[in-house]
């Protein structure tokens, strides 16, 4: 789509460029059973990014068929626990309070932490505006192709006085770490706390506290209310990202930089193999997608990808002919390197799968943007092996 015919999701704005063009990527929740013969069916991947209100978004809607359900990793529940309890911590999980939830539609919900504490949920589809004590927004709002309305609608359910809470991955994250890959069909908006504050400030709330957590190179937890006064850590935050370029389309071109630069990857495969060893992935995620396919990986150089997602195995990568299979295939196969797609799952995954250096295997992690690949020490240097 030209510019001048995209109208921003957030503001209807129409100026604008594309900042990071993937070309053809078929939808990354799409794996097929792992016979399907190939070409899989690809559409145009493109960050637009409004020059009005700053907000980076998916240029064109794609349609969904399939949504296979993940294992929710251990670090995700663990950060949703942090969420809650700092949500708890800053007095807003009151008992008898009604709770609003806007999830997302591949990810867990919070409402069993929250009425375990004694909050009572409202079906958002039921919920008449102005009775949200808390909004609950877990990954929610990236999935909403129109976010006008999505902010319109949750700005509308508070009630006076409340809050809304979302957790996210902010687009100064995706431009620090060069996470060019954080780019999918069907995740429409990226936004960067400058942008999502100004937003906000248009529905009559703004953000009130920000939290920063590890997950995914750094995961925010915001809060926004009607009398939002962020405290000295929380402008930090948005001053950071700010001097990052978020709101900047020239500084966004990095990541174009970044994803032009994935050939590494295919030639590091390429020389292991010549070295006479076999390299398996694990993580059979949505981030993995993209780089897989832009890297022009096969099962010549990736023999196959390990998921503990029951509903993923059996299938293979979209876009390629690499087999997804279970964990203990993957240890059964022993292969001499293994490729960790979700380097924030190391210590979780390896000390699930003590078979693969058992048997000399080592971990791997691609590092983006930088051209490079880091083989993480052996497990018992970490001192958490687990025995067998
Ligand atoms: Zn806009």
């Amino acid at each position: 789509m030209p510019d001048g015919t995209t109208r921003c999701r957030a503001c209807h704005g129409s100026d604008g460029p594309v900042v990071l063009d993937l070309g053809e990527q078929p939808p990354w929740d799409r794996m097929p059973p792992w016979d399907t013969p190939l070409p899989d069916a690809a559409y145009p991947l493109r960050m637009w990014c409004c020059r009005d209100c700053g907000l980076a978004q998916l240029e064109a809607d794609a349609e969904h068929v399939e949504e296979l359900f993940a294992v929710e990793p251990r670090a995700v529940v663990e950060q949703s626990d942090r969420s809650v309890s700092r949500l708890a911590a800053e007095g807003l999980l009151r008992p008898g309070g009604r709770v609003v939830e806007f999830g997302s539609p591949h990810g867990e919900s919070w409402l069993p932490r929250l009425t375990g504490r004694g909050m009572t949920a409202v079906d958002p589809a039921g919920c008449p505006d102005g009775t949200a004590d808390l909004i609950v927004d877990f990954y929610g709002l990236l999935h909403e192709p129109d976010q006008h309305r999505a902010l319109h609608r949750r700005a509308a359910a508070l009630a006076p006085g409340g809050t809304l809470a979302m957790q996210l991955l902010p687009l100064g994250t995706v431009l620090r770490e060069g996470q060019w890959y954080d780019l999918r069909h069907g995740h429409y908006a990226y936004w960067s706390l400058p942008a999502l504050d100004a937003a906000l400030r248009g529905f009559g709330l703004g953000v009130h506290r920000a939290w920063r957590y590890p997950l995914s190179g750094g995961t925010l937890l915001v809060t926004a209310r009607a009398d939002a006064a962020p405290d000295a850590a929380t402008r930090e935050l948005i001053e950071e990202e700010r001097a990052l370029g978020v709101t900047d389309p020239a500084a966004l071109a990095r990541l174009q930089e970044a994803a032009d630069d994935v050939r590494w990857l295919r030639d590091w495969l390429a020389a292991e193999r010549a070295a006479g060893r076999t390299v398996a992935g694990y993580g059979a995620a949505s981030r993995a997608v993209p780089l897989i396919c832009r890297a022009g990986l096969d099962a010549g150089l990736l023999t196959a990808i390990g998921d503990a997602a029951p509903g993923k195995q059996g299938r293979r990568m979209p876009g390629t002919d690499i087999p997804i299979v279970s964990p203990d295939e993957l240890a059964a196969a022993r292969p001499d390197r293994v490729v960790l797609f979700l380097p924030a799952l190391a210590d979780e995954v390896r000390a699930q799968l003590p078979e693969v250096e058992a048997a000399g295997g080592r971990w791997v992690v691609p590092v983006a943007g930088r051209e490079a690949v880091q083989t993480l020490p052996p497990l018992a240097m970490l001192g958490s092996r687990s025995p067998g």
